[in-house]
């Protein structure tokens, strides 16, 4: 019966860990990443003042700035700081925010944390390799999956097919 109960209990996990999105970053699997030791100076050299300002100082870029919010184009947006691929041009939508925004992300792309940055807990998304921010996750998305990934285009690369 304890047998039974736990077996229950490690299968019921297990499912609510394969449905939710934010629940597919447990393991690190790039923590000996030559891209976790560049220096914060090395970053600021190597990476435009804006990007470095969002993806190593979680700053948000004005709306409506992004040149990617008209790149319709088939692709793939990659870190702008590491090229990991983190969206497909297929799950990009017009979310009338001003950002960037798409419903899914690649999987192993993004690992997220939760900030208190304006004062409410929001969910925070950054690169999973490089640890630069990306943007934040809202459930007010279009379906299949209900997601928006408000991100900063300063912080993307787009890469055409
Ligand atoms: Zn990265």
């Amino acid at each position: 019966m304890h047998m039974n109960r736990r077996r229950l209990l490690t299968s019921a996990l297990a499912i609510s860990a394969s449905l939710s999105p934010l629940a597919a970053l447990a393991a690190d699997t790039f923590a000996e990443s030559p891209w976790r030791k560049i220096s914060d100076a090395d970053w600021k050299k190597r990476l435009p003042a804006q990007a470095y300002g969002v993806l190593r100082r979680e700053d948000t870029e004005r709306p409506g700035s992004s040149p990617l919010l008209n790149e319709h184009r088939k692709g793939t947006f990659v870190c702008l700081g590491c090229d990991l691929p983190l969206f497909r041009s297929d799950a990009k939508y017009d979310s009338g925010t001003g950002w960037p925004s798409f419903f899914i992300a690649i999987k192993g792309g993004l690992a997220t944390k939760t900030d208190f940055a304006i004062g409410l807990p929001r969910t925070e998304y950054h690169c999973a390799r490089c640890l630069g921010h990306h943007g934040h996750l809202f459930d007010d998305g279009p379906r299949p999956t209900g997601l928006r990934y408000c991100s900063n285009g300063a912080a993307l690369k787009f890469i055409p097919a």
